[in-house]
């Protein structure tokens, strides 16, 4: 495995690969990689001969009260785990590399990143949609492989390649997650033992939705409201947002059609740590 941290040098062995012919895969990480992370890597080797994995802590990403300098960075292991799941690239530049002095350019998608994260963490989407196209510029990539861990940004992805014509297949990853349902995020690290365990409840939460749909339940509204209950019933627990928007559009749905495919989009705060996570329910 190479290490590449000059956007330049990444550029020019991308060009030289795909010049060769060899179908190049990326997937982008902030890395402190875990094994949701890996089975982006394996997903995208059973499409690509030569993958690149990207590892950058994005700052314009992060809102200011946000944890940028706390965000976990250990580098040595994660080459080690990026080496032993077979990276034949990893592309690690620092920030003034890809935000060089006088940089002024941004790209921003509109419709689908208004509400939930986007309401939430005003220009967060303007931060990744910016540097997910960028890495698409130095990685020269023909299929991507983002987690529908992050599902909001992953149709903010995928409105950003249609919409600039990006040459680019985009593949989803399904959710890696603990035993106990929790989803697995780098920022687990910050849970207490406590407030890990209470942080089960957003899993609780997607059980319960699929059961009151199982059960015909066509009102999505009240379910997301009884959900929110429950995450606010748990002590050190609050509801940040929980809602369904329709599967393809990502437009709010508050009725279900019988049929139609929903995802339930959730975050919340155990303690002071916030997580999200989501799943797709058929109606
Ligand atoms: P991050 O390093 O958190 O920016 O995540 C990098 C990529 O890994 C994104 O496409 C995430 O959606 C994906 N990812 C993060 N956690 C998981 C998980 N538990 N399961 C599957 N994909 C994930």
């Amino acid at each position: 495995m190479q290490i590449i941290t000059e956007p330049g040098q990444m550029q020019t062995i991308a060009e030289k690969l795909r010049l060769s012919r060899q179908c190049i895969g990326v997937v982008m990480t902030m890395g402190a990689l875990h094994e949701g992370h890996l089975s982006l890597i394996k997903l995208a080797q059973q499409t690509a001969g030569t993958i690149i994995l990207t590892i950058f802590v994005n700052p314009s990403q992060f809102g200011l009260n946000e944890d940028l300098h706390l965000y976990p960075r250990p580098f040595e292991k994660d080459v080690a785990l990026a080496k032993a799941a077979g990276v034949d690239f990893l592309f690690a530049p620092d920030t003034e590399s890809v935000y060089p002095q006088h940089y002024q350019t941004t790209v921003t998608c509109s419709e689908v990143t208004k509400m939930y994260e986007g309401e939430k963490r005003p220009d967060h989407f303007k931060g990744v949609a910016t540097i997910v196209t960028k890495l698409f510029n130095i990685t020269k990539p023909h299929i991507a492989v983002f987690g529908e861990k992050d599902a909001q940004q992953l149709a903010v992805i995928r409105r950003v390649v249609e919409d600039l014509n990006m040459d680019i297949k985009v593949i989803a990853a399904p959710i890696v997650r603990e035993k106990s349902g929790l989803a697995v995020s780098s920022r687990n690290i910050y849970l207490s033992i406590e407030e890990r365990d209470a942080a089960t409840i957003l899993y609780k939460g997607i059980c319960h939705a699929e059961n009151r749909v199982a059960g015909h339940e066509h009102n999505l509204q009240t379910i997301a409201e009884e959900i929110e209950g429950m995450i606010n019933a748990i002590p050190g627990c609050r509801s940040d947002y929980v809602g369904f928007v329709d599967e393809v559009t990502f437009e709010p749905a508050e009725t279900a059609e019988s049929g139609k495919e929903y995802r339930l989009l959730l975050a919340m705060y155990s303690g002071a740590v916030r997580l999200i996570d989501n799943v797709m329910i058929c109606a």
